[in-house]
C-alpha cells in the first residue's frame, strides 16, 4: 500500500471491520440490476472474500481508486419458453422421487431424448 492510497472499510466475514487501500478492492456490478458487491483480501486472515455493498459506497470506493468490474446475467435466462406452465409442488415432488430412483430417472430421460 502506498502512502497516498485512500483507505476504505471492508467487512471480512471472519474478522469483521478492516481497512485496506481502495486500489486493492474490486467492485462488481450486475448490469441488469442495481446490485453491488466487492472482492477484497482481508489484511488480518489474508482470505479473499466477496461481500455486498451499496451503490453510494461503491461510488466512493471507485472514486478512491477501486477497480470496477461489470457482469451480466446469463443469456439462458432469456431463453425460457414462453407460455410454459409454471412449476408446481407436484413437479418438485416428482423430481425428488425421480432423483431417488435411478431406473425411473433414466427411463424419464430416455423419454425426453426421444421427443
Ligand atoms: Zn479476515
Amino acid at each position: 500500500m502506498h502512502d497516498d492510497d485512500t483507505v476504505v472499510v471492508i467487512d471480512c466475514p471472519d474478522c469483521g471491520i478492516g481497512l485496506i487501500a481502495a486500489s486493492e478492492v474490486v467492485l462488481r456490478s450486475c448490469v441488469e440490476r442495481d446490485d453491488w458487491q466487492y472482492r477484497a483480501r482481508c489484511p488480518h486472515c489474508r482470505c479473499t472474500f466477496v461481500a455486498a455493498t451499496t451503490r453510494p459506497a461503491a461510488a466512493a470506493a471507485a472514486a478512491a481508486g477501486a477497480t470496477v468490474e461489470y457482469w451480466g446475467l446469463p443469456a439462458e435466462l432469456g431463453e425460457r419458453p414462453s407460455g410454459a406452465p409454471p412449476f408446481t409442488v407436484d413437479d418438485v415432488t416428482r423430481t425428488v422421487a425421480l432423483l431417488a430412483d435411478d431406473v425411473a430417472l433414466h427411463a424419464a430421460l430416455r423419454r425426453l431424448a426421444l421427443r
